[in-house]
C-alpha cells in the first residue's frame, strides 16, 4: 500500500474485523516532530502554575454579564469587526479603534500575527528563555525561528539582538515584558534600541503589562512598526473568557483582520470585554494588591535556599539550591500545591515558577516549601 503524506503503515487504525487495515495519515513532518505545549491541569488545593488571577472579577461585573446573556442575539452572528469592544479598548489607551485588534486570548493575537507576517520563507526572532508560544506558533505557520540568547542574568543583550537581526532579517521580532518565565521588565531604552534595529515588526508581549512600572504602549503610533499585545486573562481576572488584543498601527490591524477567521469573537465575549472595562478601578486595586504580595513572596523566597529572580509580573522564577527543582515540584504537589516546573527548559535548569496567589495560598506554598527544603 502506498503511503500518503507521511502515512504510517506501522500504526494501523483499529478497524472492523476482516476489513483491510488502513494506514493512518500522519501530520505534516514538522508537526510530527513537535512536542506541543504542555501545562498540566491538576486538581489541587493551591493552583499557582499558570499565572491566573487568584481573585474573581467583581460581583457587579458578573451581574452585568448575566444580564447581557439574555440580550445576546443568539441566532445572529456577532459583530464581525467587534467595533464596540475595540472602541472601548481604544478609548482606554487613547488610540483609535482602527489601531486595536481583538481575538480569543492573546495567543490568538500572536497566532494571527504569525499567520500574517510570518510563514514559509520568513523568519521570526525570539530571545530565550522567553514565552514558548512565540516560537511554537511561528514554527506552526512555517516560519524559521531565529533564536537569540539572553545574557546570564536573563537581561536582553542588544549586541545579541543586533547579531540575530543582521543574520535573519526577521519579519517579526518578539520581546516579552515582563518576560515569562523570568519576570524581567525591559527598559524603555532597550525597547527603543531594538525598535530602531528591527527590519520588520516589533511585537512586545505585555500579557503582564499592568504589573510593570512602564508600558511600550506609549511608543505605539501609526508610523512605528511596533505592536503591543495584552490579555484579559491575568489582570482582568478573566482567563476563562479567552480574550486578548493588540494595539498597533492601523495598517497592521487591517492586515490581521483579513487573516483571522470571520466572526472569530463570539458575542458574549465581546460584551464581557466591554463590561469588564467598566471596572478599571477594581482591576487596578487587584494589581496593586498582587504587586505588594509579590514583594512579600519574593522576600520569603530569598530567606530560603533558593536563587530568586526579581519580577515585574504576577509570578516569580526561583531555583532551589539545596534540592533538584523537579523533586521540589513533585514534593509541592504532594502538599497539594501546583507550581510550574521549568526545570527541564533550556537555560532554566532546576527552576520553578510560582504565581502570586492570595495571602493564604502563598502562605501554604511557603510553608510547604520550607518543609521540603528544611
Ligand atoms: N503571552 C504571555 C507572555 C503569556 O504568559 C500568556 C499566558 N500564559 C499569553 C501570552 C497568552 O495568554 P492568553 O492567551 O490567555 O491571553
Amino acid at each position: 500500500m502506498s503511503s500518503v503524506g507521511g502515512a504510517d503503515a506501522s500504526r494501523p487504525e483499529g478497524g472492523v474485523a476482516g476489513a483491510p487495515v488502513r494506514p493512518r495519515l500522519g501530520p505534516r513532518t514538522d508537526v510530527a516532530l513537535m512536542a506541543g505545549y504542555h501545562s498540566p491541569q491538576v486538581d489541587v488545593d493551591v493552583r499557582l502554575n499558570v499565572n491566573e488571577s487568584p481573585f474573581p472579577p467583581p460581583p457587579e461585573f458578573l451581574d452585568a454579564v448575566a444580564d447581557a446573556v439574555t440580550k445576546v442575539g443568539w441566532h445572529r452572528y456577532p459583530d464581525r469587526a467587534a467595533l464596540r469592544l475595540r472602541s472601548k479598548i481604544a478609548a482606554a489607551h487613547g488610540v483609535d479603534a482602527g489601531q486595536v485588534f481583538v481575538a480569543n486570548g492573546s495567543n490568538e493575537v500572536l497566532q494571527t500575527l504569525s499567520l500574517t507576517y510570518g510563514g514559509a520563507g520568513r523568519s521570526v526572532a525570539v530571545f530565550e528563555p522567553t514565552y514558548a508560544l512565540h516560537s511554537h506558533i511561528a514554527r506552526l505557520t512555517g516560519a524559521t525561528v531565529a533564536e537569540g540568547a539572553r545574557a546570564d542574568d536573563f537581561a536582553l543583550d542588544v549586541t545579541e539582538v543586533r547579531r540575530v537581526v543582521a543574520e535573519a532579517a526577521p519579519a517579526l521580532t518578539y520581546l516579552c515584558s515582563p518576560n515569562n518565565p523570568t519576570g524581567l521588565v525591559e527598559t524603555p531604552e532597550t525597547v527603543r534600541e531594538v525598535l530602531a534595529l528591527v527590519p520588520g515588526l516589533l511585537v512586545v508581549d505585555e500579557a503582564y503589562g499592568q504589573f510593570a512600572p512602564w508600558s511600550a504602549l506609549e511608543l505605539v503610533d501609526d508610523d512605528t512598526p511596533l505592536v503591543v499585545t495584552r490579555t484579559f486573562s491575568k489582570t482582568w481576572s478573566m482567563a476563562a473568557a479567552r480574550l486578548g488584543y493588540l494595539v498597533g498601527p492601523s495598517w497592521v490591524v487591517d492586515e490581521l483582520q483579513k487573516v483571522v477567521l470571520p466572526y472569530h469573537l463570539d458575542a458574549l465575549k465581546q460584551v464581557a470585554g466591554i463590561l469588564a472595562l467598566d471596572h478599571v478601578a477594581a482591576m487596578e486595586s487587584r494589581v496593586a494588591h498582587l504587586v505588594e504580595e509579590r514583594g512579600r513572596l519574593e522576600a520569603a523566597l530569598r530567606d530560603l535556599p533558593c536563587e530568586v529572580w526579581p519580577s515585574g509580573a504576577n509570578f516569580i522564577l526561583f531555583r532551589p539550591t539545596s534540592r533538584a527543582g523537579a523533586e521540589v515540584w513533585r514534593a509541592l504537589l504532594d502538599h497539594s500545591v501546583l507550581v510550574r516546573d521549568c526545570s527541564s527548559w533550556p537555560r532554566l535548569d532546576g527552576c520553578l515558577r510560582v504565581t502570586v496567589g492570595t495571602t493564604d495560598e502563598d502562605d501554604r506554598f511557603l510553608a510547604a516549601l520550607r518543609e521540603i527544603l528544611r
